[in-house]
C-alpha cells in the first residue's frame, strides 16, 4: 500500500493539490510579452504579505539561504559593524554567513529556547552614540528552537536610542504564517524563501527590502556580488523579467499560493496557525512533556520543538515515527540533537491533520518508552478545539438534499 508520507517537518511543508496542480503546466516563455502578467501581480501581491509602506521584493532562484547572502551583500560592506543575536541553528548560520562575508558581528550569544534579547539589544544601541552598529539582526521565527521574537520591540529599542541601522529580519518559517508588518515595524530587508508558509518546493528565496534598504544599497555600495545583485534585478524586474532564467514553475505555484492566502485571509491564516499550534501545546502538557522554548512569550504557531524525556534520544523518536507511522517529525539540529523533536505546524493544515500528528506521536513516544496515556495528548488538542469551534450559527445552511 502507498499512502502520501505525512510531513510535519517545519519546512518545506506539505503543498496544496490546487498548488501542485497550478505547477503542473506546460512552461511559458520567459521572455515574451505575456509573462509579466504571471510576474508583476506577484510582486505587488508580496508586498502585501509582508505588509510593506515602500521599498520592493526580489525574486531569486535560490533557497531562503540565498535572500540572506543578498540582504547582505547589497546593503553592508566588510568591516561593518552588525549587531546579531544567536539562539538556535538558523540564528546560529545567520551570524556565520555574515563572519564569512566580513562582517564585524557584535554578538548575544543567548540560551536556545529564548530569542532576540530586547534589553541587550536596547542597552546595546543606547551605548553605540557614533552610530558604528550598521545593521541590527533578528530572526523572526527560529525554527530549531520553536521561538518566535518580537520584531516590533527590535525597533522599539532602535528608535529609543535613536538609532540609524538598518534592520534585517530572518522570517522564513514566519512569513504567510505569522504576522510581518514591515512597514509599521521598520524592518528594512526580511527575508523568507518558497517552502514553508507559501507551500510551495523549496527553490524561490524572496527578500523584500524598503526604501531605506535601497538607499543604502545606493550610497554604501554593499560588497562584492553577481547573482544576487538588486540593480540587475531592478532594471528587469520593474518590466517583469528577471536578468537571468527565473523559476517560472515556482511563481506559478507561488501566484496560487498568494490566491489561496489571500482567499482566505491574512489574519484568518493567522489566527489558524494559532489555534492549531495552542491545540499541539495542549498536547504536549498533557503528555507531561515541556517545550524547548522557555517562556509562554517565545512561543512560536508554527514549529514546536518538544524536548524528550532524560534518557530518551529524540532521533530515536523521529526515527520510529517516520518507520512506523510515515509520519515525518523535525529532528533535533547541532545544540539540540538528540534532544528534542519538532512538529512543524505551518501551511496547508487544519484540526484533522494536527489530529492525526499528535495520534501519530503519542504512538511514537509509547513506543519509545515514554509513559504517556493514549488519548491523553490528542485529547487535549481535541478538548481545546471543540471549546473554540465555530459556532453551529455561524455555519453555512446546508442545502436540502
Ligand atoms: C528554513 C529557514 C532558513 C533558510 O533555509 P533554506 O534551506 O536556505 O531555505 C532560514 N532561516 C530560518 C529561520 C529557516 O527556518
Amino acid at each position: 500500500m502507498s499512502v502520501t508520507p505525512h510531513l510535519f517537518i517545519p519546512g518545506p511543508t506539505t503543498i496544496p493539490d490546487e498548488v501542485r496542480m497550478a505547477m503542473n503546466v506546460p512552461m511559458i516563455d520567459m521572455r515574451s510579452a505575456e509573462y509579466p502578467k504571471l510576474t508583476l501581480p506577484i510582486f505587488e501581491d508580496m508586498k502585501k504579505v509582508f505588509k510593506m509602506k515602500d521599498g520592493r521584493v526580489f525574486i531569486f532562484p535560490s533557497s531562503g539561504t540565498g535572500a540572506w547572502e543578498s540582504a547582505i551583500q547589497n546593503t553592508l560592506k566588510p568591516g561593518d559593524k552588525v549587531l546579531m543575536s544567536r539562539f538556535g541553528q538558523f540564528s546560529l548560520l545567520w551570524v556565520d554567513m555574515a563572519e564569512r562575508l566580513g562582517l564585524k558581528v557584535e554578538l548575544c550569544d543567548e540560551e536556545w529556547g529564548t530569542g532576540v534579547p530586547l534589553e541587550k539589544y536596547a542597552d546595546i544601541l543606547a551605548k553605540d552614540k557614533a552610530h558604528e552598529i550598521k545593521a541590527v539582526f533578528a530572526t523572526h521565527n527560529e525554527t530549531a528552537t520553536g521561538v518566535t521574537s518580537d520584531i516590533a520591540g527590535v525597533r522599539k529599542a532602535l528608535d529609543a536610542a535613536k538609532h540609524p541601522a538598518l534592520l534585517f529580519v530572518d522570517s522564513v518559517s514566519g512569513l504567510g504564517s505569522l504576522d510581518m508588518r514591515m512597514g509599521d515595524w521598520g524592518v528594512d530587508c526580511c527575508v523568507s524563501g518558497s517552502q514553508k508558509g507559501f507551500m510551495l518546493p523549496t527553490g524561490l528565496g524572496i527578500l523584500a527590502v524598503s526604501q531605506k534598504a535601497l538607499d543604502a544599497n545606493k550610497s554604501n555600495g554593499g560588497m562584492a556580488r553577481c547573482f544576487f545583485a538588486w540593480e540587475d534585478h531592478i532594471k528587469t524586474n520593474d518590466l517583469g523579467y528577471f536578468p537571468y532564467t527565473p523559476a517560472t514553475q515556482l511563481l506559478q505555484g507561488l501566484r496560487c499560493s498568494l490566491d489561496l492566502i489571500f482567499a482566505e485571509g491574512l489574519d484568518n491564516v493567522f489566527a489558524r496557525h494559532h489555534r492549531l499550534a495552542t491545540g499541539v501545546r495542549a498536547a504536549v502538557d498533557a503528555w507531561g512533556l515541556k517545550l524547548c522554548a522557555k517562556e509562554p512569550k517565545w512561543h512560536s504557531d508554527t514549529v514546536s520543538a518538544i524536548l524528550a524525556p532524560e534518557g530518551i534520544d529524540s532521533a530515536g523518536i523521529v526515527k520510529t515515527a517516520y518507520y512506523r507511522y510515515n509520519t515525518s517529525l523535525g529532528v533535533g539540529l547541532n545544540k539540540v540533537a538528540g534532544r528534542v523533536f519538532r512538529i512543524g505546524h505551518l501551511g496547508a493544515l487544519d484540526e484533522f491533520m494536527v489530529g492525526g500528528v499528535l495520534f501519530a506521536v503519542e504512538m511514537t513516544l509509547k513506543d519509545c518508552g515514554v509513559p504517556v496515556k493514549f488519548g491523553s495528548g490528542t485529547g487535549a488538542a481535541a478538548e481545546y478545539f471543540n471549546k473554540t469551534a465555530t459556532k453551529a450559527a455561524e455555519l453555512p445552511k446546508a442545502k436540502a438534499a
